[in-house]
């Protein structure tokens, strides 16, 4: 084998994925008869990182049927069955977003987590906010960002409240030194059979969650964000097409999508961009704490393409491509992970 045609294929290896690098490596190093990484299924690149085994994406976590279970809400990610994966022992990064400051809401469980996770271990400093309720998730979350000798900071509080959205930006900001991601994650998700059983005070808590708290967190955190910074707001495919029984919720999530299109416009000319996350059925606290119906909790992800729900972890590098500065020209796009179905 030409060895220049060696580096070549090499180099050309280093920027792909794990799968193309196992089959574009492979007949260089079994024909110079060298150790061979096809056996192990394992790619190492000119820079001698070891790439991940393929996986077949069907088998890689748990599929329905679900044990019934049932937590009063928000629900902890700890207590259920089987506990979801944010990436905490499998997530590796690679100085993507070294020395950024990020702010998560809803970061003590779920999406949240998985990004805060990933965020750290690219190099960035991180704030959470969650619910006091959910302190014991959060702990856990802090402890994992802080183990990456990253500043780690937890704002418990109840976004629906104006004062405390302003409030938890300006923390954020001095605890950071400043903000150049902002992650609006946080939402309340409640299934009712029928609009009939949505009372006004309900879908005021699920619009002041999903809408009003957003609008609050983006106004106060506007004015500290630098060009460059990233706004990333998780929307859902329930944007595009929604479940009967999450009336109120699916159309919070279609605002989440519009709002990220109309920004994106609205903030190009200053350097800031916008983009959204839209999963699929995501095994998260939000779905055993009212979220759905317990017959569709132990059927939950079968109808997705690949059988089952994704895990948080399975969303974690949108969070990060989403935000890195190599994604420079992708604003007011949104980027599905739902197993197969669902839209964009
Ligand atoms: P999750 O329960 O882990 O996260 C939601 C978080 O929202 C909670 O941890 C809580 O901290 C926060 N929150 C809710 N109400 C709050 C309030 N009043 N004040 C402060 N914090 C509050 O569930 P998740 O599924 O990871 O949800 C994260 C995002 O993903 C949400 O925007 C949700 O709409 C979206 N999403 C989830 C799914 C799914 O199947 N799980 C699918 C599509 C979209
Ligand atoms: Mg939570």
């Amino acid at each position: 084998m030409d060895q220049n045609n060696h580096f070549t294929r090499r180099q050309v290896v280093t920027g792909l994925g794990a799968s193309i690098a196992a089959m574009a490596i492979s007949p260089v190093i079994s024909r110079s008869g060298s150790l061979s990484p096809v056996m192990n299924n394992h790619a190492t690149t000119a820079a001698g990182n070891t790439a991940a085994p393929l996986e077949n994406p069907l088998n890689k976590y748990p599929k329905p049927p679900f044990q019934p279970q049932s937590q009063p809400w928000p629900a902890l990610a700890s207590k259920m069955i089987p506990k979801p994966d944010h990436g905490e022992t499998s997530y590796k990064g690679s100085g993507r977003l070294t020395g950024r400051k990020a702010l998560i809401t809803g970061g003590d469980s779920g999406m949240g987590r998985a990004a805060a996770i990933a965020y750290a271990r690219e190099g960035a400093d991180v704030v959470i906010n969650y619910l006091p309720d959910e302190q014991s998730d959060a702990d856990e979350v802090l402890a994992l960002i802080k183990k990456e000798g990253r500043k780690g900071v937890g704002i418990p509080g109840d976004l629906r409240d104006e004062a405390f959205c302003k409030k938890l930006v300006d923390d954020a900001v001095k605890a950071l030194g400043g903000l150049d991601i902002l992650v609006s994650n946080a939402a309340r998700q409640q299934s009712h059979e029928s609009i009939l059983d949505i009372s006004s005070e309900q879908f005021d808590w699920t619009i002041k969650t999903n809408i009003y708290a957003p609008f609050w967190i983006i106004k106060a955190a506007l004015p500290h964000l630098p060009p460059g910074a990233v706004i990333i707001g998780t929307t859902s495919v329930q944007a595009y097409d929604p479940s009967p029984n999450l009336y109120d919720y699916a159309q919070t999530k279609a605002a989440t999508m519009n709002f990220v299109k109309s920004l994106a416009k609205q903030l190009a000319p200053k350097g800031i961009r916008v983009n959204g996350v839209a999963p699929g059925p995501i095994w998260t606290p939000l779905q055993v704490s009212g979220g759905q119906t317990m017959e569709k909790l132990k059927k939950f992800g079968e109808d997705s393409p690949m059988g089952r729900p994704g895990q948080p972890a399975e969303l974690a590098s949108i969070y990060v491509q989403l935000a890195a500065s190599d994604a420079s020209f992708s604003t007011g796009q949104v980027y599905g992970a739902a197993g197969g179905g669902g839209q964009p």
